[in-house]
């Protein structure tokens, strides 16, 4: 027996499942004119019509209130960065490190708003997880109740997943990408469990990157906590081939 119920949202386990999450921000694809997708497993790259296109969207796993109503500050929280990232990187010669104060991307209450972006985090890789068909660990974190929010480390860097010519610089911001999910999967009867996972995203240079039950590995940039006020982020100059063969070694 699974200890998932298929039919319950994963978040709240009381409501039924009727909401499906956008794999990218709906914010983010409001935004950009052109968008791409780096789809879930090595397709090539496509264009997706617009943000409501169902190809921007898990099957639904989640009820409607954790999708829209519970989970509004952790959107907000993601957007905060987004804003901040895309208001440094609008030419083409990006500094080695770009340093990042968390009160000036997320306000005076950075400590708050840095968990609601982790909350934001856990919530689309849990997504993720369950899309694949995998089942999540028993101490994933859980964006509404914050239980086990430290099984999951980010980590921030600069990347140059597709490459890029001096002139294409602007277009190149608004390409958005997500990476293989990787994981240490344990067979449960019928099912699959993920045990530890690496997963990432790109918004145009800037990486997001995903540790379940990793701590980041240094080069795609320490864990993001609010240990110091000050967060470095490297850049790491890879493309995406880079970036995933690291990644798997890693693993
Ligand atoms: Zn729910």
């Amino acid at each position: 027996m699974s200890t998932l119920n298929m039919n319950l949202c994963w978040i709240c386990k009381k409501n039924e499942i009727d909401s499906r999450e956008h794999i990218f921000k709906k914010s983010l694809l409001g935004k950009t004119k052109n968008f791409y997708h780096v789809p879930l497993s090595e397709k090539p790259i496509v264009t997706i019509q617009g943000p409501g296109s169902n190809k921007m969207k898990y099957k639904a796993n989640i009820c409607a209130v954790c999708n829209n109503q519970l989970t509004q500050g952790f959107d907000m929280a993601y957007d905060k960065l987004y804003v901040w990232f895309k208001s440094k990187i609008v030419k083409p010669r990006i500094k080695n490190i770009l340093t990042m104060n968390l009160s000036q991307v997320f306000g005076e209450n950075y400590k708050s708003t840095l968990e609601d972006f982790y909350c934001y985090c856990a919530k689309s890789l849990g997504c993720r997880i369950i899309d694949a068909g995998i089942l999540l660990p028993e101490d994933f974190p859980n964006p509404l109740t914050k239980e086990n929010l430290r099984t999951l480390s980010i980590s921030l860097c600069l990347t140059r997943p597709f490459g890029y010519k001096g002139g294409q610089v602007e277009s190149f911001v608004n390409i958005l990408g997500k990476g293989d999910l990787l994981g240490y999967l344990q067979e449960e009867g019928d099912e699959v469990r993920v045990l530890k996972a690496i997963w990432w995203e790109n918004i145009g240079f800037l990486q997001i990157s995903y540790w379940l039950g990793y701590k980041p590995n240094a080069l795609f940039g320490n864990e993001l906590n609010d240990n110091e006020v000050v967060y470095k982020i490297v850049n790491t100059k890879m493309d995406l081939k880079k970036v995933m063969k690291k990644m798997r070694n890693i693993l």
